[in-house]
């Protein structure tokens, strides 16, 4: 494999949720360029939008849709262009893989993760004799997904799918999204009013597509529906059930920290360079406390990569054919390392031993819940306090960076917290 410039490692697309990312990168991907401006796309009226439904009925009904479901699903369906705002957003900020991750495995998540792993631990036991997959990846999974059933979206599926499926780019796609979604309500599995979900289309707390859904969604408490919105045992089961498809093998890890010995090539470096695991102990690879390769679990010949995902002075990691079907959930190898980490801090685990090559650590959600109130303390309107570093909160990140003679980098990290927390005048501000 051609070594990737560390830079590129860094981890672009970070306020959108997984699913979210999963769309807008496809779509940043295809096209560098935006063909359509927000201000074209809002001159889209409502009527263009009826007289696309009624075009897309007869391919609608081809794919299982009956003429009268159809009619009753999206009658009335107002079009929703906030949702081709979403697809063009193009982030300009660059998160690094260290924010991302202290973000998603902070403190909270991984006590709500323990927490639910005590109150599921009947149905996640009988989840792991069906399909294989172990508790805490499980639960690492619906944590990171949707807050464990926390945050699922708001958005109708129909009228996003249907705006998506008649503007914009990738019409194609969100169509055959459209029709699966109308399917899942003609069977009935969910009710109307409670499909609703990302603005891509992603609901419930895995956060399934809707063709997703209809493939590897299982009825796990054998009610007859399958309900990923408002059924934890199905969600749960479903999630293992896409694991186990995706190739999980089963009572392996996704793998380990590892400490590289001075002089590795770093170009053998990436996740489908896989070797035998033997072949980088004989380069001198071992686990970070030092264990030989020998001693971590894994067989000699077990193929494996190594992960660099900060380049090489930070943390580095052997990642197994597990750590892919991760990946495979949401193709982002930062998204990857954030649920297998996850996984093994639920286990008890501590955290990484590499510190990342910062000087300026990454933010807890507790901690931008901090940041964003010291920040309204200073008089910015930075909308709600809700832990996610928007625009709105890096603008005024960048404001007070530049009073206080910073780089104004709209970044918010550990330094700027300390400044300001010391300005106000406590060190234990209530809110924490
Ligand atoms: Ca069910």
């Amino acid at each position: 494999m051609v070594a990737i410039p560390w830079a590129r490692q860094l981890v672009a697309l970070v306020f959108l949720r997984p699913a979210e990312r999963r769309v807008a990168r496809t779509a940043v991907a295809a096209f560098a360029l935006l063909a359509t401006s927000v201000t074209q796309v809002c001159a889209q009226t409502q009527a263009e939008f009826e007289n696309c439904l009624v075009r897309l009925q007869p391919a609608a009904q081809k794919s299982g849709v009956q003429p009268a479901s159809y009619e009753l699903f999206t009658r009335g369906t107002q079009a929703d262009f906030t949702v081709i705002e979403k697809l063009n957003y193009q982030p300009e900020f660059r998160l690094a893989i260290w924010d991302y991750l202290a973000g998603l495995v902070d403190d909270e998540r991984i006590a709500d993760g323990k927490a639910n792993l005590a109150s599921h631990a009947e149905v996640l036991k009988r989840v792991e004799a069906a399909y294989g997959v172990d508790p805490a990846t499980v639960v690492a999974v619906w944590g990171v997904e949707s807050n464990f059933g926390r945050i699922t979206g708001n958005y109708p599926l129909v009228q996003a799918l249907g705006t998506l499926s008649c503007f914009g780019r990738r019409q194609g796609y969100f169509k055959g999204e459209f029709f699966a979604a109308l399917r899942i309500l003609q069977r009935g599995d969910i009710a109307p009013e409670r499909l609703n979900g990302s603005w891509a289309g992603a609901f419930g707390h895995t956060q399934f597509m809707p063709a997703t859904y209809e493939r590897l969604a299982v009825d796990f408490d054998g009610d007859g529906r399958r309900d990923l919105v408002d059924n934890s045992s199905d969600a749960l089961a479903s999630t293992a059930n896409f694991l186990r498809r995706g190739g999980w093998q089963s009572g392996q890890s996704w793998g380990f920290e590892v400490r590289l010995p001075d002089g590795f090539n770093t170009s053998l470096a990436g996740r489908k360079n896989k070797r035998a695991l033997s072949e980088w102990a004989d380069r001198g690879v071992v686990a970070v406390d030092g264990r030989p390769m020998a001693n971590t679990g894994l067989a000699a010949e077990e193929k494996t990569g190594i992960l660099l995902p900060a380049g090489p002075r930070g943390p580095a990691f052997i990642v197994t054919r597990n750590f892919d079907v991760i990946y495979g959930y949401n193709a982002a190898e930062s998204y990857a390392l954030a649920i297998a980490h996850l996984s093994d801090r639920l286990r008890g685990a501590p955290p990484f031993t590499t510190p990342w090559p910062t000087d300026d650590p990454g933010l807890s959600r507790a901690e931008r819940r901090e940041l964003q109130t010291l920040l309204v303390a200073c008089g910015h309107d930075i909308g709600a306090i809700d832990g996610a570093l928007g625009d709105k909160s890096r603008a005024a990140i960048k404001l007070e960076q530049s009073r206080l003679g910073q780089e104004a980098t709209g970044r918010g990290g550990q330094n700027i917290l300390r400044v300001l927390r010391a300005e106000s005048g406590t060190s234990h501000p209530a809110n924490r």
